[in-house]
């Protein structure tokens, strides 16, 4: 449960020099999220890899680039008037896995608790699970995001949708996935923004 008057600078205070699972010990720099905390749309991935753990923030490698070229280039194709400091971006778990390997569950369960104050104390009109492990932490569902995506989904009452992670997407055969996220995000940001 959430604290009342719960914030983002509360929650990081509170999170502080964590220790609190494993995933500590091979972290460079703790990742909370970065973005606009005042957002109608928060994205959640999965946690932080290589270049994030260096900088201490959310997809700013490869992938990261990726996300943004998703995020305002349909922005802007669509005619709608936000960018991605617009947006709030944040993972499950805030410490980076070892060997990029998926969060385990109870780091998930641990971590979790900051990802789901986050989202209570931003309250977005929308949010957009990025893969599976987002997708996992925040509908407890083991379906992968073949299933899921396409259709709208909630998170305690807040209207949800699953897509691709961007680094899924940078592999060369994942046209039909680019396509497809295409297709998510243009549905989330119409109904957020329009
Ligand atoms: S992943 Fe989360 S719970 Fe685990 S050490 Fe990092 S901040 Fe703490």
């Amino acid at each position: 449960m959430a604290p009342e008057n719960d914030s983002l600078p509360r929650i990081l205070e509170e999170i502080g020099d964590c220790t609190r699972c494993k995933l500590h010990k091979g972290r460079t720099k703790l990742v909370f999220g970065s973005g606009n905390p005042q957002t109608k749309l928060v994205f959640v991935g999965e946690g932080p890899g290589a270049d994030e753990d260096a900088q201490g923030l959310p997809f700013v490698g490869r992938a990261g680039q990726l996300l943004t070229q998703m995020i305002d280039g349909t922005a802007s194709k669509e005619g709608i008037p936000i960018q991605r400091p617009d947006v709030y971006i944040c993972n499950v778990v805030k410490c980076r896995p070892p060997e990029n390997r998926a969060p385990e569950p109870d780091e998930m369960q641990t971590c979790g608790q900051f990802l789901f104050r986050q989202l209570m104390a931003i309250q977005p009109r929308a949010i957009c699970a990025l893969g599976s492990t987002a997708a996992k932490a925040l509908l407890g569902t083991k379906e992968g995001v073949t299933k899921l995506r396409g259709k709208w989904h909630k998170w305690n009452g807040i209207p949800l949708i699953v897509t691709y992670h961007p680094s899924y997407l940078l592999r060369a055969y994942n046209v039909a996935a680019k396509r497809e996220a295409w297709e998510d995000l243009k549905k989330v940001l119409h109904y957020v923004y329009d």
